[in-house]
């Protein structure tokens, strides 16, 4: 054994204090540390390669003097940038040990950890009301969670023409229209990667003022469309405003019209974790596929998501790995390398397990409650000042708005004001044309403290900006 390695075996303990302390000064400074870092300039994108190495100690002392301060504080409670999410204490201790124990996720028969990511698929399906009969699995990310839903509807699409597209290809078949409203940019992604292509998407209007599709354009395309087999992708919470599709509406078309229903649910599905608002995805329970991130509103550590379907047999057709060491699948199959485009697995459900478990429905009610409530007063703090604008209501947890009668360049100004300021973190993006910041509440450290300091920064820069 080299000399290093011997040395860090023996100092093994040491090594993971060590660690351990860099985690704590870490989470306990995120409140009081900038919201994000401001890496201005490129960081060197080349190290030179050491012939001896340092050994684990000298590493972590050498990773915190010259990075820890340019880490982003996206776990903290003003981080309101994207859709993002922290990391629940259960997710996070969870989350230390996958790597410690650095189970192959994929098989029953030498883990539990099959067994443990079923269960959580199963916790998570209770706790957003879904149906008893819909099984789901593990991927990295909302994005992985789109293209499994895609690779399904490709499959299902392939026997409505009598052909098994996972076996011979796609060559030869009319093209796949896909109809979507506002549907998010991984779409296109998933529909590039499952060789669909990104043009077979056709953007139907939206309700007017709202970013939910106009179920009777839907209806008419479908209509115009004449007997071709579709995909329609329905938003379960749009990232600028957090509209949802009308689901009941569209799954009725579904008595008239062949299509594939995949709801991208990434973050707002988790608001079904409230009672009092699962109301928004009724309807929820006629999709062939949904896709919820765990990352984002769940407070699972990246990278964590999960795709539901009602179509157990067809995901097996797709992503199905035979070899003289891989067993061909059965049917009712948890052998998940078998059902997602990885083979070896990370543990990923650990986390959420963990956190489901510590928190239950109770707990994770009232955290979308509380970002829920938080994003409602901030709507109303915004609203309450005349150099602010309101760009939408604030129908879940996200927050839009710009300076009013600001163009483009003060609110760009506005940003990179607050960027740099450190209280607050959020994202830019266009409503409408128009130039907005928004602030997305995900995470379960936020309280209303840190809303009105978020505020009363804004105040001040725009002040600030105005002289
Ligand atoms: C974030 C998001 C995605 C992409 O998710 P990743 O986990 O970043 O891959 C897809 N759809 C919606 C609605 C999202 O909010």
């Amino acid at each position: 054994m080299h000399d290093r390695l011997k040395q860090d075996l023996t100092e093994f303990d040491a090594i993971l204090d060590r660690a351990r302390a860099m985690a704590s000064d870490y989470l306990h400074g995120l409140p009081q540390r900038p919201a994000a870092a401001d890496v201005l300039s490129p960081l060197p994108a080349r190290m030179d390669l050491p012939g001896r190495g340092e050994g684990a100690q000298a590493v972590l002392q050498r990773f915190e003097r010259d990075y820890a301060a340019l880490l982003s504080g996206g776990p903290g409670p003003r981080y309101f940038g994207f859709v993002t999410g922290g990391g629940t204490p259960a997710a996070l201790a969870a989350d230390w040990l996958v790597s410690t124990y650095d189970q192959n996720a994929q098989r029953n028969g030498d883990t539990c950890a099959p067994a443990i990511e079923a269960q959580a698929v199963d916790m998570l399906r209770q706790l957003l009301g879904w149906p008893a009969h819909w099984t789901g699995a593990c991927v990295t990310g909302a994005t992985m969670a789109n293209y499994v839903g895609v690779a399904l509807a490709r499959q299902w699409i392939g026997h409505q023409h009598g052909r098994d597209i996972a076996a011979d290809g796609l060559l030869g078949l009319p093209s796949i229209p896909v109809y979507a409203g506002g549907a998010h940019s991984s779409t296109s992604k998933a529909l590039s990667m499952a060789g669909l292509g990104r043009h077979a998407l056709r953007s139907l209007p939206l309700l007017p003022g709202r970013e939910a599709l106009d179920v009777t354009a839907l209806e008419r395309a479908l209509h115009e469309q004449g007997d071709i087999p579709s995909i329609v992708v329905a938003s379960a919470g749009t990232v600028n405003t957090v509209d949802f599709d009308d689901l009941a509406a569209i799954a009725d078309l579904k008595q008239r019209y062949r299509f594939w229903l995949h709801v991208d649910a990434a973050f707002g599905g988790v608001a079904a974790a409230s009672e009092q608002r699962r109301h928004l995805m009724s309807g929820m329970e006629a999709a062939d596929s949904v896709t919820v991130d765990a990352h984002k509103w769940l407070n699972v550590p990246y990278d964590c998501a999960l795709l539901y379907t009602a179509h157990l047999p067809l995901q097996i057709e797709v992503f199905q790995n035979r070899s003289a060491y891989l067993p061909a699948p059965a049917v009712a199959e948890d052998n998940y390398l078998h059902l997602t485009p990885e083979n070896s697995r990370r543990f990923r459900a650990l986390p959420l397990w963990m956190s489901l478990l510590a928190y239950g429905r109770e707990g994770y009610a009232e955290l979308v409650e509380r970002n829920c409530e938080a994003a409602r007063y901030l709507g109303e703090l915004i609203a309450s000042d005349s150099r602010f604008r309101l760009a939408a209501p604030v129908r879940l947890n996200v927050v839009c708005f710009g300076l009013a009668g600001g163009d483009a360049a003060a609110n760009a100004a506005l940003h990179r004001a607050l960027h740099q300021d450190g209280t607050a973190y959020l994202s830019p993006s266009t409503l409408e044309g128009q130039p907005i910041l928004r602030a997305a509440i995900c995470n379960w450290r936020t309280t209303r403290d840190d809303i009105e300091l978020t505020f009363a920064a804004l105040q001040r820069l725009a002040a600030t900006l105005a002289k």
